[in-house]
């Protein structure tokens, strides 16, 4: 059975060429696939370190195409960025996560936090992202405290567009999380900059963490320049018991990766909670 489930994940990692002859043809596809609702979340637990305890999961999306299988994001997000479908897809996702994470919580499982992977783009559209959140929450019931956005450094471009529109978000009381920190040149700036509450270490920093000096001298920097700015530190990628038995050390919060859980169907992550 496990093999079975695993081999449901196989992705088209390399690349659109794989299944569409040209990219007009897979954002034609995509924007089909948006109406026949062949896409799907899948969530990856989040767990603390020092307790053991779940505290909330990513939404990462995926494509089930009916020929060709499940499309991973890498492959079609980026193609969704530039030809604007990336609004309608952010919208389903960000509703999908909220009222998957309500109804979980009307079910009577503990109250987890969901975050969901925000695009730059969705920053760019005038009077756009905040009314949509609003009613998104109010539609799925969904209290505010129990959605994080996480934003990459691309999503930080332009702070004058970008800094009120966190700090809205902030009064309404959703958290922000930095993601891939550490991947760009000037993820410093950011930190003191805007209100963020998590910062997450990219997964480049993690993979040789037990055996590479410098990426655990560099962790243990990330982790403890977070705290002195009174943030949260979430390690992601973790793919080894040594590589959260280091962290914890570290004084690293929370922890994500493949050793914990992969990315879930929703009828995994009901099982994984009920373990
Ligand atoms: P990300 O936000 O950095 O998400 C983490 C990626 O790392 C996920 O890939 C996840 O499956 C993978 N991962 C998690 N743990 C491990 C591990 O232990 N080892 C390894 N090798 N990989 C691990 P995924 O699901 O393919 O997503 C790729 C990217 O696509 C995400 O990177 C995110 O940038 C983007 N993405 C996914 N869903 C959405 C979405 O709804 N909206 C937007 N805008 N982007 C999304
Ligand atoms: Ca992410
Ligand atoms: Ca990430
Ligand atoms: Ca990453």
């Amino acid at each position: 059975a496990k093999e079975d489930k695993e081999k449901q994940y196989v992705y088209y990692h390399d690349g659109i060429h794989q299944g569409f002859k040209q990219e007009y043809e897979l954002e034609n596809n995509l924007r089909v696939a948006l109406a026949n609702n062949e896409l799907f979340l899948t969530y990856q637990p989040k767990q603390n370190v020092k307790t053991g305890e779940i505290t909330g999961m990513e939404a990462l999306v995926r494509w089930k195409h009916p020929t060709i299988g499940i499309i991973s994001p890498l492959n079609f997000i980026p193609i969704a960025e530039k030809t604007g479908l990336i609004y309608q897809i952010g919208e389903w996702v960000l509703h999908e996560a909220c009222r998957q994470t309500k109804q979980w919580q009307v079910e009577g499982f503990q109250p987890l936090v969901v975050s969901v992977n925000l695009s730059a783009n969705q920053f760019n559209r005038k009077d756009y992202l905040l009314p949509l959140i609003d009613r998104i929450l109010a539609e799925t019931g969904l209290d505010p405290t129990y959605l994080q956005l996480e934003l990459t450094e691309s999503g930080f471009q332009d702070p004058v567009l970008v800094k009120p529109i966190l700090e809205q978000m902030k009064e309404r009381r959703l958290t922000i999380s930095i993601d891939d920190f550490g991947t760009g040149y000037s993820s410093l700036s950011y930190l003191k900059q805007f209100p963020i509450d998590v910062v997450k270490i990219d997964r480049a920093f993690i993979r040789e963490i037990c055996e590479n000096k410098g990426d655990q001298q560099l962790t243990k920097s990330m982790i403890d320049l977070g705290h002195v700015l009174g943030m949260k530190v979430i390690a992601e990628g973790v793919e080894e018991i040594e590589q959260i038995e280091l962290l914890r050390e570290l004084g690293c919060d929370e922890v994500q990766g493949f050793f914990i859980a992969k990315p879930l169907t929703n009828e995994e992550f009901i099982e994984f909670l009920r373990k």
